[in-house]
């Protein structure tokens, strides 16, 4: 690294650590900019490496000048997405929890998301996994002794029993992270909610009305909503994708027909579904919403029924296109949505990796558990408190890292 400092910024050392002013030059020796540069030594830097940062003033000529004269230095190439983060994973000043929170808190659109991503970041996930793997470490040991020492009168089984203890309360602690661990994934990728009902109901109308801006095409025709449209919203601080769907009817028309589909398919697997009727369509007959339950109901176009009066009470008033009632409406989801969030920061399960990670390691101690109580050969039940072991040191990255270095650095932002 110095002999980079050398090539740009000339003869006299960078102090460490410390933000100098300098003039960077290509390597005929001509100015290119002024820069701050900042010289970090390993291995107290991100990477653990020695680290050069140049403060350039940007723009696109002082960009291509300055990549043109570093890209030439012997060794030095452009990164790769996550390529910082990817190194200071290799070197284990970052775990792989962290290197995700690093991710994670570059995309964070909300204050919720943000949150969850920085307490990740500090470590206290990893704290967690890493206190439940020494506890199964421990529990391993007394199981291990079993199988040393079958032959020494009861030694195998005391040691069994201490064992049995520690992995049960394990176990009931993996399934409690897993009862929540939907609340930790709905923070990171945003609260699903989905509109269904009748064409015409005003579905476009109600999401443009929620998004303050036209997203969806509105008409007074009906079956335009064909495919699934989605837009992401921030509703007090979480993030949401509120979905817009084809309408429900019976159509003869093929594209239609489709959209009809997928409209019930995501209905099946939102977080909230919302139901949206039009009141004026023929009294007393209420909303059809194909067998589907929404959690919310709103009748729409009540300025087009003024004191509407049919409207039940679980049902919201609302007109998406006065805007009236939309408060009401806008508060209740807000009020589901921090119902089913983790209290801030509290989430350990925030991606479909780890929850593979705890489910694999619940059932192997579930395993383990039910071997012990039948007095199973300790062999077998070291195996699977070994693999629940694997299973949550892979989480963190304690094993098995380069197999998921790929998939989990392929999504980062260049220069992180
Ligand atoms: P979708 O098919 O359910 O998505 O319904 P749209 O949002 O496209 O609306 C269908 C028609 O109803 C359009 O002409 C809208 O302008 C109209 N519309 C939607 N909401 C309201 C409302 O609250 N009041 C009135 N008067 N018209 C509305």
């Amino acid at each position: 690294m110095p002999s980079v400092a050398a090539a740009t910024l000339g003869k006299e050392p960078l102090p460490v650590r410390k933000a100098a002013l300098r003039t960077f030059r290509d390597a005929n020796g001509a100015a290119v900019d002024q820069v701050v540069a900042t010289y970090y030594q390993a291995p107290a830097s991100y990477t653990g490496e020695d680290m050069l940062e140049f403060g350039f003033h940007g723009g696109v000529a002082v960009v291509e000048r300055a990549l043109g004269a570093l890209i030439d230095l012997p060794g030095l190439g452009l990164a790769e997405p996550g390529a910082f983060t990817r190194r200071a994973v290799l070197a284990g000043k970052l775990d792989l929890l962290e290197a995700e929170a690093v991710a994670d808190l570059v995309e964070a659109e909300t204050e919720a998301q943000r949150a969850q991503a920085l307490s990740q970041l500090g470590g206290g996930v990893s704290q967690i996994y890493d206190m439940w793997r020494a506890a199964l470490v421990e529990a391993l040991s007394a199981i291990e002794v079993s199988v040393d020492f079958p032959d020494e009168g009861d030694v195998g089984s005391a040691p069994e029993r201490a064992a049995a203890a520690p992995i049960e309360r394990l176990s009931r602690d993996l399934g409690t992270a897993l009862a929540s661990a939907r609340a930790g994934l709905q923070v990171r990728s945003g609260t699903q909610i989905a509109i269904i009902g009748p064409p015409n109901a005003g579905k476009s109308s109600f999401l443009n009305a929620l998004a303050g801006r036209d997203v969806a095409i509105v008409t007074d025709r009906p079956g335009t909503t064909r495919d699934v449209l989605e837009t992401r919203l921030n509703l007090n601080g979480h993030l949401v994708r509120v979905c817009d769907t084809a309408g429900l009817r019976e159509t003869g028309d093929e594209v239609e027909a489709e959209g009809v589909r997928r409209a019930q398919a995501l209905a099946a697997e939102c977080d909230v579904l919302v139901g949206i009727y039009d009141v004026g369509d023929g009294p007393g007959r209420g909303p059809d919403f194909f067998g589907l339950e929404p959690d919310l109901v709103l009748a729409n176009k009540i300025d087009l029924l003024p004191g509407t009066a049919n409207v039940s009470c679980e049902t919201f008033a609302v007109s998406a296109q006065t805007g009236e009632g939309l408060d009401a409406v806008l508060a209740e989801l807000s009020k589901r949505i921090e119902h089913t969030a983790p209290s801030q920061g509290a989430a350990v399960i925030t991606r479909q990796r780890h929850l593979e990670a705890v489910s694999a390691a619940k059932s192997a101690l579930e395993r383990a558990g039910s071997g012990l109580s039948r007095g199973a050969p300790p062999e077998l039940v070291a195996e699977d408190v070994r693999q629940a072991i694997r299973a949550l040191g892979s989480a963190v990255g304690r094993v098995d890292v380069e197999d998921v270095l790929g998939s989990i650095f392929s999504s980062f932002c260049i220069g992180k």
